[in-house]
């Protein structure tokens, strides 16, 4: 490290690898002028000694009784939560998101620490009788081996925490290539782990392009690849990994819907929806990119939406009051005004933000932006846009509301603002979405209970989060044995 700026490098086998690589510059998303911090990027061989050192060490790391390995998690939690402050303030600098949102995520991923740290407490397996009077059968767990960690910007602490605890815990070693983005405030984790008493080798970190993700992936030592990201890159991971029968779980994009009936309650629907679209930046998987609105409550909900939106205050998210922080980078910015504007030569009517709309100057600034059209097949309504930007949609019955909450190829998040038990219950049954939020927002989910969607937002097999994360990270054996006396 040649200055006190935030400096990360790839961590194997225990050290730090801080020459012969070529390193990054990190730019602050809100004063794109001014350099973060910097870090050094793998190569082919670094990863490749990455795996290998995750595979010298699983052997000794699953012997370790499952408590010990759960209190090194635990201590890591009481660690940053002792660093909220500088944690939450590099995590603003980096992704760009709020402040008040950085503190939520790092407290968030302390929790996630310890929730997964305790899991150790829990019951191990199921015991069956036997067909004879000395037999027992029981299930025994062991860990998957070797875990590939591929994680997106968006949530740098948090979406890594959720796999990699677990991973730990249940007696995998892993191997994590972190986004790029995002890579210094991701090495505090791996600082955190290590003063928590992480043994060398247990968890490989390993920065770099999406190059280096692959060839994990490739890896025929790595067990198992989890992955958040987007659809693309993720469906390219899954059929990599099933060619060599590896594991893999993939929690990718989605084009989230919230449905408002005419007997919503406004007072709670209209913040909700300005959640749904505008926190995080609209950077988050589960926000809402379409608004599908009742006729009979179209004018009552945008009176309001529309000024709510507009008061939002976008800015750096150092700032106090800042409500919006700016997007990752220059080209997410591009990537939402290019759909914002075809979205407008396909016939939608701007309602709040848009091209015309002064942002702060020096950073990858978006108002929250509105759009309304009565055609669901324009390309916004369609295809993810990762910003803060949705579409308001009509529907004049409950049938139609339903069917066009699911007319899309993904299934993450859904919301149905309505005071009808009834209508919520069917929402359960019939929207195709693996998170469904009656009156609440799109976004936010509990880290104790299952996380991930259905359809093209996902892939078969174990959910993320709560006790379902066990589930990806082991294998279960069946036990048979017959006492000898
Ligand atoms: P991304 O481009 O797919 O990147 C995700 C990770 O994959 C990054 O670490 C990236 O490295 C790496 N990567 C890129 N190409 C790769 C390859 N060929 N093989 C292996 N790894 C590769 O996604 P993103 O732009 O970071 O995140 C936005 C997307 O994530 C959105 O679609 C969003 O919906 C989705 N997301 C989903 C969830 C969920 O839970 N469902 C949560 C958050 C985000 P680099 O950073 O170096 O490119
Ligand atoms: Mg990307």
């Amino acid at each position: 490290m040649t200055d006190s700026r935030p400096w990360a490098a790839p961590f194997v086998g225990g050290a730090w690898l801080d020459s012969g690589l070529p390193s990054v510059e990190r730019e602050n998303p809100a004063r794109s002028d001014s350099v973060v911090g910097s870090w050094l990027a793998a190569d082919e061989a670094t990863v490749e000694r990455a795996v290998g050192a995750a595979d010298d060490a699983g052997p000794a790391w699953r012997r370790r009784p499952a408590l010990e390995r759960g209190r090194v998690l635990v201590r890591a939690a009481e660690l940053l939560e002792s660093r909220v402050e500088t944690l939450a303030e590099l995590l603003t600098l980096e992704e760009g998101k709020t402040l008040a949102e950085s503190r939520i995520e790092v407290v968030r991923s302390a929790e996630t620490l310890r929730y997964h740290g305790l899991q150790a407490w829990q019951p191990a397996g199921e015991v069956f009788h036997g067909s004879t009077a000395d037999e027992i059968v029981r299930t025994h767990r062991v860990p998957v081996g070797v875990v590939g960690v591929i994680t997106p910007w968006n949530f740098p602490l948090n979406i890594p925490v959720w796999k990699i605890a677990p991973a730990l815990v249940h007696g995998c070693t892993v191997v994590w290539k972190p986004a790029s983005y995002a890579v210094l405030i991701a090495a505090e984790m791996v600082r955190a782990l290590l003063e928590a008493g992480l043994p060398a080798g247990v968890l490989q970190f390993v920065p770099g392009s999406g190059a280096r993700g692959q060839q994990i992936v490739e890896d025929p030592r790595v067990a198992a690849v989890t992955f958040t990201g987007s659809e693309g890159v993720g469906r390219r991971i899954a059929s990599l990994a099933a060619a060599r029968g590896a594991k893999a779980q993939l929690e990718l994009g989605g084009h989230n819907p919230a449905v408002v009936f005419p007997d919503a309650d406004l007072d709670l629907t209209v913040p909700a929806l300005v959640t749904s679209i505008a926190s995080g930046s609209g950077q988050k998987c589960t926000a809402a990119r379409r608004v599908l609105v009742h006729d009979d409550v179209r004018d009552a909900l945008l009176e309001r939406l529309v000024p709510a939106l507009a008061d939002l205050r976008v800015g750096d998210g150092l700032v106090d009051g800042v409500q919006v922080g700016p997007l990752v980078s220059r080209s997410a910015r591009g990537e939402v005004e290019t759909a914002v504007s075809s979205a407008l030569a396909e016939g939608a009517e701007l309602l709040a933000g848009g091209p015309g709309e002064r942002v702060p100057d020096g950073g990858w600034f978006v108002r929250p932006t509105l759009l309304a059209s009565d055609k669901p097949t324009i390309g916004i309504a369609c295809d993810e846009v990762f910003g803060p930007v949705s579409v308001v949609l009509p529907f004049s019955s409950a049938d139609e509301g339903f069917r066009l909450a699911n007319d899309t190829r993904y299934g993450l998040s859904a919301a149905i603002f309505t005071g009808s038990e009834r209508l919520a219950r069917r929402a359960a049954d019939e929207l195709d979405a693996g998170l469904v939020n009656v009156n609440q927002s799109t976004t936010g989910s509990e880290l104790h209970v299952p996380f991930g969607g259905m359809k093209a937002s996902s892939a078969p097999g174990p959910k993320e989060q709560g006790s379902a994360a066990r589930d990806f990270f082991t294998e279960t054996k069946a036990v048979y044995s017959t006492a000898t006396y």
